[in-house]
């Protein structure tokens, strides 16, 4: 398993990302399993974009938040090639605050990768690459970023995307529960996510809510913490 580590980190400061050409500012390119998602467990090369507008309570890639280098286009693309990937996740950060973004998605499903995009859910999706997996954040009250949720983005969501809710607290599973009903979630994408924070709320207690509530949602854990204990380049 190969990784590029890109980044410094400075979790206080607010996001500075200088890009320009056709490049991206990315804080890592690694060959891993997938840790949550409809594709856990699928070998996957991860592009981790830098910056992040947003400011979660639990995020656990503030080292992604600055730093970070300029690749071009051609050079990203070369490194993920290097791996003979099947899948290819984007990833931050939030990966839609560089405008390129938008560009790199399409030319990795024109090399026929299956890619997905994990998004925070606070900027716009409308123009992401059909192809594209988007697996949406819906922030929670505890996640105390819940005001930047973009709700207009549903109404772009696909079929074979994802709506993620990371659960903290009791109070954030009955929101979550009623933005599932407000929005019909489940009956616009084939996967609902709901995933305990880790080291805020207990998986089996998450579980039981779920089962006693008939809920048609995933629950999910993240693999990667239980395999290499949340360390970049994984
Ligand atoms: S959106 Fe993601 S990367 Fe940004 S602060 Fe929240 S958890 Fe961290």
């Amino acid at each position: 398993m190969s990784s590029i580590p890109l980044a410094d980190s400075d979790a206080s400061s607010p996001p500075s990302i200088t890009t320009g050409g056709e490049g991206l500012r990315i804080t890592e390119i690694f060959y891993s399993l997938q840790g949550e998602a409809r594709t856990v467990g699928l070998p996957t090369v991860f592009v981790r974009l830098t910056g992040c507008p947003l400011r979660c309570v639990y995020c656990d890639t503030a080292y992604a938040f600055s730093g970070g280098q300029m690749m071009s286009l051609g050079q990203i693309l070369n490194e993920v090639a290097s791996h003979r990937p099947r899948y290819v996740t984007v990833t931050g950060g939030e990966p839609l605050a560089q405008p390129n973004c938008l560009p790199l998605l399409e030319q990795l499903c024109d090399a026929g990768y299956e890619v997905s995009l994990e998004t925070s859910g606070a900027l716009p999706v409308a123009a992401v690459d059909k192809r594209v997996v988007k697996v949406l954040d819906l922030k929670t009250p505890a996640s105390e970023e819940v005001q930047r949720n973009d709700y207009d983005n549903i109404a772009h969501l696909n079929a074979h995307d994802q709506v993620k809710f990371v659960i903290c607290d009791r109070a954030d599973y009955e929101w979550a529960r009623f933005k599932l009903d407000q929005y019909q979630l489940a009956d616009k994408v084939t996967d609902v996510l709901f995933s305990p924070s880790h080291g805020q709320l207990l998986g089996r207690e998450l579980a039981g809510w779920i089962l006693e509530d008939n809920l048609p949602v995933r629950m999910q854990l993240q693999l990667h913490k239980y395999l290499w204990d949340d360390a970049p380049g994984h």
